[in-house]
């Protein structure tokens, strides 16, 4: 058997105006777990969509165990054994997990579908990876986490040779990423051979052998993970050398500008106490479900809070709707940037002026030249990179959609910005922008209250760290005493 299970040969993909991947080369071990990193737009979906036969390339040689292979559709690309996981999930909701893990190649028996024999294997499957998840569940109802398994289970389901993950950690919580961590351990374990993207570099030490940097298109390096250190990937990956990860600047602290007491929403929250002052990053830890963002929702208005109080600037407040909030000054960059935090359809432009409609209307009548003016300037300010103002946001990558997320509330001028998870999936050149911004507005007297389940992030950007469990408050940190250890102690 060949050394190398996979070889790619000077493959080459162009889009219009844009060559997507430029005579790339590089092998992968067989047995390997294999990371293939890059900032945004380096190639490295449509890399794995060429190898996966969803787009062909323009020349170059794609090879699986030796052997020239050039897959005109997915399903060639399957039945070779290249099973992928997507960066958007391609589950039907509607149907259940059996049905999903067996879409498209269901088992039969006497001509009849044989959904015991099928439900039987998808529950062997779940079990071999040591997930209960019911298979007959429809998939709308389950949590990001357990879709991702299903969708696991369906790439594995075909005797894969190699499984290839688009960002499968993006939106995992560090519990059910351990658990990812898990899984693909035992696979690879097994014989399976993994090609595994991700923009979190703790996982590609944590979890690879082999890596593969793409920078805007091309290849750079592929590297055995040892002999990789932090700085020189992000360095490789950036193209420069990124000083700080963190370049976290303090300010002098202002007066308390939000304070809530005694918080509470049955259930959920229990007399929740915290304080924010101007200049100062306050940042939330906690797992998943542990009432971070349910906090953030009760003081912003947008959930119904049983008892407590919320003072801006020392003056009693209760803020009945997220309006009323936005319109004392508060903001928020939203954990799910895809659903609420920009109208992916709505111009680059329109999500800018969202919330801002009072600034572009002049004598009653909306100004779309005021409207393209504040646009201008903050996509200049902020280096957004799109096409013009009038593209759509849904067409922007993950670090400018955020970055058009906070634009907003830059432009509506709020005092204290909430930001639930501002990093996640976005590429750390875009990462290293969205901290420089964080310390640009706490400079000029606002508050940042940063949920993040990043503790390097936490520990990095954050001022005061408030740790959260079970819907209360178990500890706070000052940014000098704050370690990995210590918040973990405090989560659990
Ligand atoms: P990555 O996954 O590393 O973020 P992609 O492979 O998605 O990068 O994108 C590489 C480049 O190709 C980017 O400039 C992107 O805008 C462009 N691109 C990707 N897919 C398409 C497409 N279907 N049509 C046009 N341009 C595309
Ligand atoms: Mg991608």
């Amino acid at each position: 058997m060949d050394e190398f299970i996979l070889e790619i040969r000077g493959l080459t993909k162009s889009f219009p105006g844009v060559r997507a991947l430029d005579d790339v080369s590089f092998s992968v071990r067989r047995g390997a777990v294999h990371a293939l990193v890059g900032e945004n737009g380096a190639g490295k979906s449509t890399l794995i969509k060429t190898l996966a036969g969803i787009y062909q390339a323009e020349s170059g040689e794609i090879l699986i165990n030796g052997k020239p292979s050039a897959f005109k559709t997915p399903h060639e690309a399957r039945l070779a054994g290249i099973s992928v996981v997507h960066q958007e999930f391609k589950l039907s909701e509607p149907l259940s997990v059996t049905e999903n893990v067996f879409l498209g190649h269901l088992a039969l028996k006497n001509g009849f579908v044989d959904w015991k024999t099928m439900r039987k294997k998808t529950r062997e499957m779940l079990d071999e990876i040591g997930i209960s998840i019911d298979v007959d569940e429809t998939v709308a109802n389950l949590p990001v986490a357990k879709k991702q398994i299903v969708e696991i289970c369906k790439a594995i389901n075909l005797n894969a040779q190699i499984l290839v993950m688009d960002e499968p950690s993006a939106t995992l919580t560090v519990k059910e990423q351990e658990i990812l961590f898990n899984i693909i351990r035992k696979l690879n374990a097994g014989g399976l051979t993994v090609i595994y993207i991700s923009h979190r570099l703790e996982e590609i030490f944590d979890l690879t052998q082999s890596v593969t940097v793409l920078r805007d298109g091309r290849h750079v390096d592929t590297l055995p993970t040892k002999d990789m250190d932090r700085k020189k990937l992000i360095s490789m990956m950036v193209g420069r050398e990124l000083v700080n990860e963190y370049p976290k600047e303090t300010v002098e602290f202002g007066d308390v500008i939000l304070e809530v007491r005694g918080l509470c929403r049955k259930g959920v929250l229990e007399n929740i106490n915290a304080r924010v002052r101007r200049g100062e990053i306050l940042g939330i830890a906690g797992l998943v479900g542990s009432g971070r963002t349910e906090t953030v929702r009760a003081i912003l208005g947008i959930d119904k809070i049983d008892a407590g109080e919320i003072c801006l600037n020392g003056e009693k407040q209760s803020f009945k709707t997220f309006r009323r909030a936005i319109k004392n000054g508060l903001g928020l960059v939203p954990e799910d940037r895809k659903s609420q935090g920009v109208v992916q359809i709505l111009a680059v432009k329109e999500n800018i002026s969202m919330v801002n409609i009072a600034a572009i209307i002049r004598a009653g009548i909306v100004r779309p030249a005021l409207e393209n003016k504040y646009a201008e300037e903050y996509v200049r300010k902020l280096r957004i990179q799109t096409a013009s103002l009038n593209t759509q946001a849904l067409f922007l990558s993950g670090g400018n959609q955020q970055k058009v997320v906070i634009a907003k509330w830059l432009l509506r001028g709020s005092d204290v910005i909430f930001m639930d998870e501002p990093t996640r999936g976005v590429d750390v050149g875009a990462k290293a922008e969205i901290y420089a911004l964080m310390n640009e507005l706490v400079k000029q007297g606002k508050a940042i209250v940063m949920i993040s389940s990043e503790l390097p992030e936490i520990i990095g950007m954050s001022d005061r760290i408030l740790v959260m469990h079970e819907g209360k408050i178990t500890g706070e940190l000052s940014r000098g005493e704050a370690t990995q250890e210590k918040i973990m102690a405090l989560c659990v």
